[in-house]
């Protein structure tokens, strides 16, 4: 344990999601040991009482516990297998939770090598968006023994309120990949029908508050419909990220030989609000890319 008896916490990540994240754990009572490679993310943590660190290596020194929250797979390894990351310098607790959206297989190689130097490794990506993490309200998906998912737990708990121990190693990244696919052909069906709307004339808002209470009703639909409609773009999940988790679908889908034609195509106009500079904008600007098919956008 650390400074004080709820325990001590090295927090990797203090990004859209991380910052909440970790905001959540102090909430709660927990030491935060923060470490980020953006020096403005960790001056804005400390501010709310988490205390900055130079590198992984520093923020596991005293935890009971290390959590990433990186964007992608290369991330959450150079902190694993760094010079100054967790292999070579564990936290004494022994317990490491990745939360990140990563590939399942870079999950279970991880698993094994942190396995082999008597650590524990959780993979626990997460749903809910930033207003799920600030809110403390994410489902969190885990893989990994159980021992380890229960010593997990009560942490797990200052951040979500649907916490599931979906299976071994890998799974809980699995179970994010399917949610994840569901989303972006969600959105894209969203983004259809507001087209079809528009051009026929109806009041999206109103399409959108009717489609609400009926059978097409959905997260996204609620979440994000009105800012398609607006033209509302600022990003909260951005199109880079869905497009690294539609990456990790398709491969993972290649690998078991599961033919994902939805996904695929959905991929695709991704790829195209991308190349049209959408990259950084939220996935509601998936709707740009027909507003283009329909020629409605100039410039
Ligand atoms: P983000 O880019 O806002 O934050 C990531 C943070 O990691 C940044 O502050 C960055 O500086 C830091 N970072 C990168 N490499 C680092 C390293 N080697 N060492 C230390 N810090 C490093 O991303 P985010 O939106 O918070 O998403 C994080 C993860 O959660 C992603 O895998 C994403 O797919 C997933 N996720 C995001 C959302 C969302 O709505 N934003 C929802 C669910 C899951």
């Amino acid at each position: 344990m650390g400074r004080n008896d709820k325990g001590n916490v090295g927090f990797i990540g203090i990004g859209t999601m991380g910052r909440e994240m970790a905001r959540n754990l102090l909430r709660t009572g927990f030491d935060v040991h923060a470490f980020d490679l953006d020096k403005a993310a960790l001056a804005a943590i400390a501010k709310d009482g988490a205390i900055s660190t130079r590198d992984p290596a520093d923020a596991a020194r005293d935890a009971d516990v290390v959590i990433t929250m990186l964007p992608d797979t290369p991330h959450v390894e150079a902190v694993i297998y760094g010079e100054r990351g967790l292999l070579k310098s564990p936290p004494p607790g022994g317990l490491i939770i990745d939360m990140s959206t990563i590939s399942p297989v870079a999950v279970r190689r991880i698993h094994a090598d942190l396995k082999q130097a008597g650590l524990s490794f959780i993979d626990a990506p997460v749903s809910g968006g930033p207003q799920g993490a600030k809110n403390g309200a994410l489902s969190i998906m885990a893989g990994g023994e159980a021992d380890a998912f229960a010593k997990a737990e009560p942490f797990f708990q200052a951040m979500g309120t649907t916490i599931t121990h979906v299976g071994p190693s890998g799974a809980g990244q699995t179970v994010k990949l399917c949610n994840q696919l569901i989303c972006g052909i969600n959105i894209q069906a969203i983004c259809e029908a507001l087209a079809l709307g528009r051009a026929s004339g109806v009041d999206l808002h109103l399409l959108r508050r009717v489609l609400l209470g009926s059978s097409a009703a959905s997260w996204m639909l609620d979440k994000l419909g009105s800012s398609m409609i607006e033209g509302d773009v600022s990003a909260g999940f951005r199109i880079d990220l869905m497009l690294k988790d539609l990456r990790l679908v398709q491969e993972h889908a290649q690998e078991l030989n599961v033919p994902l034609p939805g996904t695929a195509l959905v991929t695709s106009q991704y790829v195209d609000a991308r190349a049209h500079g959408e990259g950084t904008n939220g996935n509601q600007a998936l709707f740009r890319v027909y507003d283009r098919m329909a020629n409605q956008v100039t410039g």
